[in-house]
């Protein structure tokens, strides 16, 4: 059975990635700070599951502790969550982020060269491929015209992973770029839990279904799209995590490096989401236009042909499907995790 090392674990991806490693039969080891979780999430996998796994609460900043949970354990296999993921606050707090996320990277890709583990799979979004191409996106396309400090992050680790790899041929990297993750595990026991009020738009919309927010905000409606609302390409959350057991196959198979987005290659406007939403849960969103949001691109989708053709991964799962399970999720836990 391989050992897998989890970072983030506990977090939205993070969760539902542990409960399809567990059911494939892998051996999970979670880490994670829980700055942006809940010690709970790790109950709510076993409860899934049916199975136990290991956690432990852990910065991996820290790198004494880091060496420790890698002495104890004999990983095979790293998949690396762990980081700070919001837009607004990295372009406020750059410098937490660079720490965070690109100095958590080196400190974690350190232990792993002292423990001769050398294969790692790490979350990094459509972000990078910034304003510079058109949609599709294609893994080929240049990088590295972000937007915000946070795309930054996520752009200067994966040159640092290039860079590493062609230090050491024996690293296996695994690169996943990935689009707009939505939607909960169809238990309704884990799914995106935000602090304070979301900022992406399927939280938000969840949370005016349920009373929580009294009306959402499209932001923009003149984009040069058939309705005027952005587009995105939205993954279930479920269909995101089984990517990672492709990945995982093939990292564990291969030394290189190999970068894969992972979305659906359908695109939805803003107003065709909260459409969906409304159909699936009999639910009237309000909302009003607002401005545009500052760094928005109008059309974000994905060419999945390499994912596809290399690692026999395609969604499953429709946009009603993604809203249904996104409300479900809501509604059985209309405080998250931590109850009031
Ligand atoms: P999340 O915040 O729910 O999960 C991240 C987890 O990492 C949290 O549990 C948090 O407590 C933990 N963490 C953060 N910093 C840590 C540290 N220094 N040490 C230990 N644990 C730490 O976010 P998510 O949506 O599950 O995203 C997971 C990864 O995927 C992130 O790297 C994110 O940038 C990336 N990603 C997410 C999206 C998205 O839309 N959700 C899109 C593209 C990429
Ligand atoms: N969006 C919106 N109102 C909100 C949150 C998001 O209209 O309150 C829009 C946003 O402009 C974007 C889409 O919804 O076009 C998806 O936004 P999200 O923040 O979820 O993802 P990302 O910007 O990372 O693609």
């Amino acid at each position: 059975m391989l050992n897998v090392l989890v970072t983030g674990g506990a977090g939205y991806i993070g969760s539902h990635t542990c409960v399809e490693l567990i059911n494939n039969g892998y051996n999970v080891i979670s880490v994670d700070n829980y700055s942006n979780s809940a010690p709970q999430v790790i109950d709510r996998i076993k409860k899934i599951t049916g199975k136990d796994m290991k956690s432990y609460c852990c910065d991996i900043r820290n790198k004494k502790d880091l060496e420790k949970i890698f002495s104890d354990n004999k990983i095979d296999v790293v998949i690396h969550f762990a980081g700070l993921k919001s837009v607004g606050e990295s372009c406020k707090k750059p410098l937490l982020y660079f720490d965070n996320n690109i100095f958590g990277t080196i400190v974690l890709c350190e232990v792993m060269q002292k423990f001769n583990v050398k294969k790692l799979v790490f979350s990094s979004s459509a972000t990078v491929y910034g304003d510079e191409s058109l949609p599709p996106y294609v893994e080929s396309m240049p990088t590295g015209k972000v937007t915000n400090p946070y795309g930054r992050t996520k752009y200067i680790v994966e040159e640092m992973l290039k860079d590493v790899f062609s230090s050491d041929n024996g690293w296996s990297i695994t690169l996943l770029r990935y689009f707009n993750p939505v939607g909960a595990h169809e238990s309704g026991l884990i799914g995106e839990d935000p602090k304070g009020i979301p900022n992406n738009l399927m939280p938000y919309v969840s949370q005016v279904a349920i009373g929580k927010l009294s009306k959402l905000t499209v932001f923009g409606g003149n984009y040069n799209t058939p309705d005027g609302t952005c587009i995105r390409d939205y993954i279930h959350v479920v269909d995101l995590a089984r990517g990672h057991i492709k990945a995982i196959e093939k990292t564990m198979q291969n030394q290189g490096i190999n970068i894969y987005n992972l979305g659906t290659s359908r695109g939805y406007s803003v107003l065709e989401l909260i459409k969906a939403f409304e159909k699936a849960t009999g639910k009237r969103i309000s909302y009003e236009t607002g401005s545009p949001r500052e760094g928005d691109i109008a059309v974000v989708y994905a060419n999945t042909d390499k994912a596809f053709c290399e690692l026999g991964f395609k969604a499953q799962f429709d946009i009603n499907k993604m809203c249904e399970d996104a409300w479900h999720w809501q509604s059985k836990n209309p405080t998250g995790y931590v109850i009031n």
